[in-house]
């Protein structure tokens, strides 16, 4: 049902964003790839969708905490047929102390997390008005609605994205444009599996009591959300019965913010 649009889906190199590239492609749309890794993987991936689609897929290296670097990115996108589906899901974490917490990281998550977004969106409205159809996915996180310790850059900019879905929604509500957020609990991908030393290491923890007293202790249902439900809720968001849902804040935690 996509086929003929592009979707535009940042941090797709890896865990939710591929998922969401993925499932996008699989319904027809051409795809712009975006984030880091091994350029064969990528190359791979990209083929890979342009099979799934039988469209057109392109990557983009854009560092996204660089807003020239994505006014480039949005260029690019913008001659491959423009971006009528965003999906801003780039995202890094770091664990630490709010007194103990590196100010360059800091500065990098809300710069990903939090500007990226902005960015983005600003660029990617105006084709999206004038042909009266878009949808903005962001990936914002059950931390945009409640907060752990140690994860202040993370949460400040998670909420961040919350307050702006919900903003954009309200100026775009008459346009044909949609703007909603994600918001997964965990959800097992390299950035959860990546955080698990750090946090063993703030909090004294073995590998197992991080897996099951801090990572999971929150979501009732003791069960790692996966990537591909977030993306077919995602793709569930771009359908035309979707087309009243905008500036929510969809939880797909587990139960984590029922408590
Ligand atoms: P991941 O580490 O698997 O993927 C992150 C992606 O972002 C990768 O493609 C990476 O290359 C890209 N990226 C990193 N820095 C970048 C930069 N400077 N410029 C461009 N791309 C960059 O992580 P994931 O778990 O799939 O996370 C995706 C999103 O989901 C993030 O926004 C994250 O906060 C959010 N999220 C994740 C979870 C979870 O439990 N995994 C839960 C809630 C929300």
């Amino acid at each position: 049902f996509l086929q003929g649009k592009t979707a535009l889906v940042t941090g797709s190199t890896s865990g939710i964003g591929l998922a969401c590239a993925r499932a996008l492609a699989r319904e027809g749309a051409n795809v712009v790839l975006n984030g880091f890794g091994d350029a064969e993987a990528i190359e791979a991936v990209r083929t890979e969708l342009e099979g799934l689609s039988g469209g057109k897929a392109l990557y983009s290296a854009a560092d996204l905490t660089r807003p020239d670097a994505i006014e480039e990115m949005m260029t690019q996108a913008e001659a491959h047929g423009g971006v009528d589906i965003l999906v801003n899901n780039a995202g890094v974490q770091h664990v630490a102390p709010a007194d103990q917490f590196p100010v360059e990281k800091w500065d990098l998550i809300l710069a990903l997390n939090l500007s990226a977004v902005f960015h983005t969106t600003r660029l990617a409205l105006p084709g999206m008005k004038a042909k009266g159809w878009g949808r903005i996915i962001n990936t914002a996180s059950a931390h945009s609605l409640v907060a752990s310790p140690n994860k202040s850059a993370y949460v400040a900019a998670k909420h961040g994205v919350a307050g702006f879905t919900k903003t954009v929604a309200l100026e775009t509500a008459q346009s044909g444009v949609t703007v909603n957020c994600i918001s997964p609990g965990y959800v097992w991908t390299p950035l959860v599996e990546n955080q698990i030393p750090d946090t063993m290491k703030a909090r004294g923890l073995t590998r197992e009591q991080v897996m099951n007293d801090v990572l999971l202790a929150a979501q009732p249902t003791k069960q790692f959300v996966t990537v591909d439900q977030v993306a077919a809720l995602a793709l569930f968001l771009c359908r035309e019965e979707a087309a009243s849902i905008t500036g929510a804040n969809l939880s797909m935690d587990g139960g984590w913010t029922a408590q």
